[in-house]
């Protein structure tokens, strides 16, 4: 880490005469990987706010900037000085081909940043990458292109400095840098204060970004649908300044991750509704371990009086009482009385950079380090009771099915007769609607895909189960470390 790879280009070391050309590229899995598909007909939710926000920033600098949104336009980086490329790990299996796609077409730098640089830099060095970047502002990121410049680009960078004011949307559309797409990301906040052992922005401080500033661009923006990307959205006096300030702009929808215990406060239930939020995203955990704080809880009372859909992750199978009817029942119970819950129910995951990681390697719960895994749905630990994987995922099918069986027309039937839903809101909620059940057939078919490759044995079948989801595959060439290697 921090040696210095020297580049030679025609203008670098301080002898440019022309802009240094700067491509960024957000690298996408070819598979259903998320339900955050809720906001568009046409696209996933792939726009990085810190991406944007870099590409402003290297504008503002007087860089030549392109932002890449289809892999097939990757050719057009053609002679950049230095492509970014963002990723989180479910795209890893593509990104040793992205960069070799980019090599053919420029011998400037390539840098990998995002989820998958923080969880797996030796993954992204193996591929090709000439550098990463973990955490990241905007002095950071100035300082990279200096590098870039002159030739003294860095193999890893990381600051530790807060963010707290971000480039407006209205200046990514301006320079071209978004497609018009019916809905648009937001950030409000960075890290988060709570410490669950199992998540990467436990590690993270808490820092919010000016209220009245992140009001001020979604007011300045055409788009009505907003995506906060926040790791949690609507904490403390921050959250309620930014939701008075959205609804008093009266005609944007919002949807954003946050807590079981914010929805637990009447106030802020008020102020989710009243600041046009349709849909939020909160962490059940898991009702029967340790650092649960939901287990048996009101939260289906409280579910069931939020006048927009929640998204309800749980992850199935850290406990062996996960596996008790009354688990099932439990859910089962969440999901017909609140037509407005959405249960997202995934394998227990791990990611590598937790403490909680090193506690289940040195348990020897990790059977698939690898990171064709990380995505919440392919297991890669071993279960707390004799079960195989494939008697797993047999388990998890069924509790699935039982959980949406008719569940997209009860959803819809209640967003139809709820007396607190505005018409305005109706009209985009029933478009979310729309777009579940589409989903559930593109989620269904990747299930199918995972319980077929599920062995008898604890042994990595990620593999497998790409092979059967992705289109060719075979052509990807996965950068797998060798036998042997620990890294
Ligand atoms: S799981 Fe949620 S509450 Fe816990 S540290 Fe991560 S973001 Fe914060």
């Amino acid at each position: 880490m921090g040696a210095v790879r020297t580049i030679s280009r025609p203008g670098a070391r301080g002898q440019r005469s022309r802009p240094l050309r700067v491509a960024f590229e957000h690298l996408a899995a070819g598979y259903p990987v998320t339900i955050d598909r809720y906001c568009s007909d046409t696209r996933d939710d792939r726009q990085s706010i810190m991406l944007l926000s870099c590409a402003a920033w290297a504008a503002q600098r007087g860089a030549e900037v392109e932002v890449i949104w289809e892999p097939e336009s990757r050719r057009r980086g053609a002679a950049a000085d230095v492509v970014f490329i963002v990723l989180f790990s479910v795209a890893a299996y593509a990104l040793k081909n992205a960069i070799e796609a980019y090599r053919a077409q420029t011998d400037g730098c390539i840098v990998v940043c995002g989820p998958h640089a923080v969880s797996f830099p030796e993954h992204c060095y193996r591929a090709g990458a000439d550098a990463i970047v973990k955490k990241c502002d905007q002095a950071l990121f100035l300082q990279i292109l200096d590098d870039v410049g002159q030739g003294r680009l860095q193999r890893s960078y990381a600051t530790t400095r807060s963010i707290d004011r971000l480039p407006h949307y209205s200046e990514f559309q301006a320079r071209g840098f978004v497609p018009a797409q019916g809905f648009r990301n937001a950030l409000a906040s960075t890290g988060c204060p709570y410490t669950c052992s199992f998540c990467t922005d436990a590690e993270t401080n808490f820092s919010t970004i000016d209220a009245a500033d992140v009001v001020a661009d979604i007011a300045s923006c055409d788009e009505k649908l907003i995506v906060f990307n926040d790791p949690l959205f609507g904490l403390g006096e921050h959250g309620k300044a930014i939701m008075h300030g959205l609804s008093g702009l009266g005609d944007r929808y919002a949807m954003g991750f946050t807590t079981s215990s914010a929805l637990r406060q009447p106030e802020m239930r008020r102020l989710f509704t009243d600041a046009g939020f349709v849909l939020l995203e909160v962490g059940l955990e898991n009702i029967h371990a340790d650092y649960a704080k939901n287990r048996r809880s009101d939260l289906i009372d409280i579910c069931a009086q939020c006048p927009f859909f929640i998204i309800v992750n749980y992850i199935y199978g850290l406990s062996a009482r996960d596996f008790e009817q009354e688990t099932t029942s439990y859910l089962v119970e969440l999901t017909e009385k609140c037509p407005n819950v959405l249960p997202m129910v995934f394998v227990p995951f791990s990611l590598p950079e937790t403490g909680l990681h090193q506690d289940h390697l040195a348990q020897g719960r990790i059977f698939d380090p690898s990171y064709l895994c990380i995505g919440n749905e392919i297991l890669s630990m071993r279960l707390p009771l004799q079960m195989t994987p494939a008697d797993y995922y047999h388990r998890l099918d069924a509790l699935n099915e039982r959980l949406y069986i008719d569940h997209n027309a009860r959803m819809r039937e209640w967003v139809l007769t709820h007396p607190g839903i505005t018409p305005d809101r109706r009209r985009v909620m029933l478009d979310i609607v729309r777009r579940q059940g589409h989903e559930e057939d593109a989620a269904s078919a990747w299930s199918a895909a995972i319980s077929r490759a599920a062995p008898d044995d604890f042994r990595p079948f990620a593999q497998d189960v790409l092979g059967a989801a992705v289109p060719d595959f075979a052509g990807y060439d996965l950068a797998w470390k060798p036998a042997g290697d620990k890294t």
